[in-house]
């Protein structure tokens, strides 16, 4: 069997569904570590901002001194991946919010982008460079309104970028981590040493 170079991934753990991408980091064989405070940054690997309220993970990011060094670390090329609000987070633009999270990515998001009575559903899609279509879980999701120049579309649902990848970040509306197939955390743990 092929041996895995064991990678360690931050979840941010402030709000949200945070436990859930552990576990799966863990199934895949690479150690999950709960972001919660500046010390728990130190030698992690990767780090996955999850979905829950943007709002909320926002404001929690400057009360626990985080915002600062979340943008230096992208910045140094640290991997990220923001899943539904942890996208909205990365965001440079949100099309109906004045308030910008961690302005790192050249997306411009709209927040429950379909509306409320499509507020939750499951489709399968295609993402760009793997075979099979992925289950595809969107809860009261953002979807990508425009994208900048340097920025990768990666998935597509019914004309609305719901995947993309600029460098160091990857964004996806859905929610990988509320379903069996692993793909996509398998996709962002090859983004690390590369
Ligand atoms: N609607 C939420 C927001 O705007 C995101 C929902 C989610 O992460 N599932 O922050």
């Amino acid at each position: 069997m092929e041996r895995i170079k064991v990678k360690s991934i931050g979840v941010l753990a402030l709000q949200g569904a945070f436990r859930e991408h552990i576990d799966i980091i863990k199934l895949l064989g690479h150690k999950g570590r709960e972001i919660r405070k500046v010390e728990d940054l130190s030698s992690i690997d990767g780090l996955i901002l999850p979905g829950g309220e943007s709002t909320a993970m926002g404001k929690l990011l400057i009360d626990f001194n985080l915002k600062e060094i979340l943008m230096e670390k992208s910045r140094e090329g640290l991997p990220i991946w923001g899943t539904c609000a942890g996208m909205i987070l990365l965001a440079k633009e949100i099309a109906d919010d004045k308030v910008i999270h961690l302005p790192l990515m050249d997306i411009t998001v709209r927040r429950n982008g379909y509306g409320r009575q499509l507020g939750s559903f499951k489709i399968d899609g295609i993402f760009k460079g793997i075979e099979n279509k992925i289950p595809m879980v969107f809860i009261r999701a953002p979807y990508i309104e425009r994208v900048g120049k340097g920025v990768e579309v990666l998935g597509e649902i019914e004309g609305k970028i719901v995947a993309a990848r600029e460098g160091n970040l990857l964004v996806t509306s859905f929610h990988p981590e509320l379903t069996d197939d692993l793909n996509i955390h398998r996709y962002f743990i090859n983004m690390i040493d590369r």
